[in-house]
């Protein structure tokens, strides 16, 4: 089987019915990189910048940080990679912070919220990567956005940084894109101002479904009660799809499922054009990918919903063994 994803490793992720999807993958630490070249990835559609800090026994320092984020973008060789600002908090505690004690930390003071409101560590964080690309294109998302309005104060977060940069003299990015993570269900309802606003979404769909289905995604015994492929989430996820396509907004999904092959041809029946999933998953990925007629996926799912499946799967699943 290696040797057959490496045969296709140069070769588009195009489906038979000639749509071409971007696969990207996943990353977090200076060790995921060397992936990039041979896995196939065009690029890395996530990098968890929080890992870095989770692996430290201490703040990083701006310096340090700056190294950091080079050396990720010189191993990516000019290959997009989108920095996710910190998302601590939730099941990502940093050993040098204090722990505050909530009931649910899930749902509780994490990610950009915590960003927004103590904004010191954020402001560095986009310092560093600015410094880092030293000219060179730039790409942020913010975790956990759940509000227009948080993406517009972490956004100003960002433009007051630039503009700092610039009156030190230090170059700005030659290209800048700030995207937001969508991972709780109200996001997809965001007044329309917000697709203009935001350069591109990247559906966090870990956090996405363990709050569409309110069940925990630490905690198996409930989180496998509810499928990926059921026609609830997936309507839900058409419909962001659907708003993003009349904004022209690029939109991603870059959670776990996106490296299941079933899964990720499912997401691409829908209209997601760009997935990013761990490297390994790839080769599987294309190389089905490269097999199916999208249009009759998109069929299939849809006979499945009329016929009040709950979900997909089995239908799409036996298609595909009959296309074997
Ligand atoms: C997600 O929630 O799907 C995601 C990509 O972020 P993380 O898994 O790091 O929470
Ligand atoms: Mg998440």
């Amino acid at each position: 089987a290696q040797e057959r994803y490496a045969s296709i490793r140069d070769l588009p992720a195009r489906s038979k019915c000639g749509t071409e999807i971007q696969l990207h993958m996943n990353a977090g630490l200076m060790a995921d990189l060397p992936s990039l070249e041979s896995c196939g990835a065009l690029g890395v559609g996530l990098f968890r910048t929080e890992l870095q800090f989770l692996v430290r026994n201490k703040m990083p320092r701006r310096a340090e940080l700056v190294a950091l984020y080079r050396r990720v973008m010189d191993a990516a060789k000019g290959k997009r990679v989108a920095f996710r600002t910190l998302d601590i908090g939730s099941d990502k505690v940093l050993p040098y912070m204090k722990p505050n004690d909530e009931p649910n930390p899930a749902m509780g003071w994490r990610a950009i919220r915590v960003g927004l409101d103590k904004p010191g560590v954020l402001r560095m964080q986009l310092q560093a990567l600015i410094r880092a690309a030293n000219g060179e294109p730039l790409t942020v998302m913010f975790p956990f956005i759940t509000l227009r309005s948080e993406f517009r104060d972490a956004k100003a977060e960002m433009d007051k940084v630039l503009a700092r940069e610039q009156k030190l003299g230090n170059p700005l990015p030659s290209k800048i894109e700030v995207g937001a993570m969508l991972e709780t269900p109200s996001l997809g309802f965001a007044p329309e101002s917000f697709y203009q606003e935001v350069d591109f979404i990247s559906v966090g769909g870990n956090d996405l479904k363990q709050f569409f289905y309110a069940a925990d995604r630490e905690n198996e015994r409930v989180r496998k009660r509810y499928d990926t492929l059921n026609v609830s989430f997936l309507s839900y996820l058409e419909m962001v799809v659907g708003r993003c396509e009349k904004s022209n907004t690029p939109i991603s999904f870059c959670g776990e499922d996106a490296g299941r092959p079933i899964e990720a041809i499912c997401f691409a029946a829908l209209g997601f054009r760009s997935l990013s999933m761990r490297p390994a998953s790839v080769g599987p990925v294309k190389h089905l990918l490269r097999q199916v007629d999208l249009s009759e996926v998109k069929s299939v799912i849809n006979k499945a919903r009329e016929s009040g499946e709950q979900s997909v799967r089995t239908a799409v699943s036996d298609y595909l063994l009959d296309q074997a």
